[in-house]
């Protein structure tokens, strides 16, 4: 089994990290490999598929070449700061390289415990793991940055949370697991040497181009503002709620991290939250740009020794530096909801007449994925399929002479539109109902439905034989109120 490694976290000071293998698992058991990924990243997906392979993926073999650890880290949790988190269930084998030259984490999640356990058990359950896998790779699909998931694999072993459950490990890969809650570990520790040197890595693995900056560190602290700008935006524009929009689970890389309690709304409504432990509603849908901007407060907060010498001058460049995030997240949103609404130019009115279209499909109980597909066909004349998302027409009968008007004012042709707005508004999303109802059959054994809807999910866009039942928002008695982040 041949993976590629070159191990850069590990030269890193061993106060970042414990060195430690994977626990080995009873009785390893095969469920998904991503054969795709595999390929993509220039991982021989015969080696991948073998015994050797299994055993890898299960934690039982360490590959040649790696070098395995769980990361230290800290997280502002709910808004309360702990100063110790820490890969708990996780381990970084290694770094990959890529045919392309990139680096890329190979993870195992669920692989036992670690320094950082505390009271955890270090595994996770299958139900969880297919989820993170499932998910993660329809966001992928959708064009999201994330990280993906390469493998599913059972241990044979039970979890316990309130029943017994399957064991299993998830194989991920992601561009970096550093997080804003490893900055504020060591700038809790008043740790100045380990922050520069994190950064220093993050700079040289991230975002080279800041190397080149006057001040290295304000141009990598700007650069993560604008990439987490642009990822809200955009989690915004197909209805995402992450769930548990904690400093830890914020990366430094800007990939979407922590598949824990997300969903993606059904109808429109700007308070919705799934998450059983979000109580007060923080990371509700339309608060998630306020949350990030709060999470690169922390971010900047704790960069403040790098920044300047003088802290009055520190707290300054901070400032500037996250005041942008707002205006960043408005021009990110914008752009993201004009291509929504089929518009390809630009003017004045366009945040407002997007908040109408919002206002009237939350009155209206309009599905959120549903209706944005179904202006695509009201731009090319037909707006039955529309107007039948609204639980009262005249809700939508204002806005759409509103918007026509507006179109009639561009030059674009009509068919360009159509196929544009195809591109901007997603088919089909993973929908609450159908994601329980897979992973439910899942953990009995049952794949079928999974591996129907991860053949969906794969391909958002086009419409095509068989994706009709999939595009259907739930049945009263289907809805599932609340998701678990099941740690
Ligand atoms: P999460 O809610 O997945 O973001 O996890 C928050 C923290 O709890 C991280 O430090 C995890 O490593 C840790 N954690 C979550 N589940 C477990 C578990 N089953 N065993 C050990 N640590 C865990
Ligand atoms: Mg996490």
């Amino acid at each position: 089994m041949t993976f590629i490694f070159d191990n850069t976290y590990v030269r890193l000071p061993a106060r970042f990290y414990e060195r430690r293998a994977p626990y080995p698992v009873a009785r390893p058991g095969l469920v998904k490999l991503n054969l795709a990924l595999a390929d993509q990243f220039g991982i021989d997906p015969d080696a991948l598929n073998s015994a050797d392979g299994l055993a890898i993926l299960a934690g039982n073999q360490v590959p040649a070449g790696a070098a395995p650890l769980a990361m230290a880290y800290a997280g502002h949790q709910f808004g309360r700061f702990v100063p110790q988190l820490g890969d708990g269930r996780a381990i970084l084998l290694g770094e990959i390289v890529t045919p392309s030259g990139q680096h890329l984490d190979l993870q195992l999640k669920g692989s036992g415990r670690t320094a950082f356990s505390r009271a955890g058990d270090g595994r996770a359950a299958l139900g969880s793991v297919l989820r993170e896998y499932l998910i993660s790779e329809a966001m992928a699909a959708l064009g999201i940055p994330t990280t993906r998931s390469l493998a599913v694999v059972t241990t044979g072993e039970p979890v316990y949370r309130e029943v017994p459950l399957p064991g299993a490990v998830l194989t991920r890969v992601a561009q970096g697991h550093v997080r804003v809650g490893t900055f504020e570990y060591f700038s809790a520790r008043q740790d100045i040497d380990a922050l520069r040197r994190l950064a220093d890595y993050v700079i040289a693995r991230h975002y080279p181009e800041a190397q080149e900056d006057e001040r290295p560190y304000r141009a990598m602290l700007d650069a993560v503002i604008a990439r987490h700008a642009t990822l809200v935006a955009r989690w915004l524009s197909v209805g995402f709620i992450h769930g548990v929009m904690n400093t830890d689970n914020a990366a430094i890389s800007g990939e979407t991290l922590d598949y824990g309690p997300c969903a993606f709304m059904d109808h429109y409504h700007p308070g919705q939250v799934y998450s059983s432990i979000d109580h007060q509603g923080r990371y509700a849908y339309a608060n998630q740009p306020y949350i990030a901007h709060w999470n690169l407060a922390q971010f900047a907060q704790a960069l403040l020794p790098l920044l300047d010498v003088d802290p009055d001058r520190a707290i300054r460049e901070a400032q500037s530096a996250v005041d942008a995030f707002p205006d960043q997240f408005d021009r990110a949103w914008l752009d993201c909801f004009r291509a929504k609404l089929g518009l390809i130019e630009v003017a004045d009115d366009d945040h407002n007449l997007i908040d109408a279209l919002l206002d009237a499909m939350a009155s209206g109980v309009a599905d959120f994925t549903n209706t944005f597909r179904a202006l695509a066909d009201a731009a090319a004349g037909a707006e039955a399929l529309l107007r039948s998302q609204f639980s009262d027409t005249a809700l939508i009968d204002a806005w759409l002479s509103r918007w026509r008007v507006r179109l009639a004012k561009e030059s674009t042709d009509t068919a360009a539109r159509v196929i544009a707005m195809h591109r901007a508004n997603p088919l089909v999303i993973p929908r609450n109902h159908q994601v329980e109802a897979a992973l439910n059959a899942a953990e009995e054994g049952d794949l079928t439905a999974f591996d129907a809807l991860l053949q969906i999910l794969v391909n958002p866009w086009d419409d095509r034989p068989g994706v009709t039942p999939y595009t259907r928002p739930p049945q009263p008695h289907e809805i599932i109120a609340q998701t678990f982040c099941g740690t």
